[in-house]
């Protein structure tokens, strides 16, 4: 059996382990997709540092693409220029609002220097993404994985997640 889908349309339709209501396409991880025949070769960056989501992100790809017919599936794994959540698509941001879930502002310019491998903690004004009210308060920075804070809408009083900005 020959591959008949697109390795790149198979590749950015793979959900995000922690966000599953986005895909890698979504997410802007996925950075190439080669075909060569039967054989692909897939490179992503790696979101958040230190999320354990990678190795799930490998195993999806590689089964995926098996199941499609590719008789190899390579991943490479390329970290620089690193990941930053303005990568995220128009696409993905409509996403995570349906979802309840904040989408990231816009990402602070990054320092020349090495790359700060902390989730420090700006003021940032984020919009409810039931109510689009911008009274907002932080409640936790970290919210079930590192990548999330919970938040509450003072006026709609819900809490909601964020995905914050890198
Ligand atoms: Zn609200």
């Amino acid at each position: 059996m020959s591959p008949v889908r697109d390795a790149r349309d198979i590749a950015a339709a793979v959900p995000d382990p922690e966000l599953p209501m986005v895909t890698l396409g979504d997410l802007g991880i996925l950075r190439a997709v080669q075909q060569d025949g039967p054989d692909v070769t897939v490179t992503i960056t790696p979101t958040y540092s230190g999320c354990p989501a990678m190795r799930e992100i490998n195993q999806d790809l590689r089964q995926r693409l098996g199941e499609a017919g590719y008789r190899s599936v390579t991943i490479r794994t390329e970290l620089s220029p690193p990941w930053s959540s303005d990568w995220i698509t128009p696409e993905g941001h409509r996403k995570l609002r349906a979802a309840g879930i904040a989408p990231p502002s816009v990402a602070a310019p990054r320092n020349p220097g090495p790359i700060p491998l902390s989730l420090t903690v700006r003021s940032r004004s984020v919009a409810c993404p039931r109510c689009q009210s911008t009274r907002t308060s932080e409640v936790a920075a970290f919210s079930g994985t590192a990548c999330k804070a919970l938040y509450r809408c003072e006026e709609c009083r819900e809490p909601f997640e964020y995905v914050k900005e890198i």
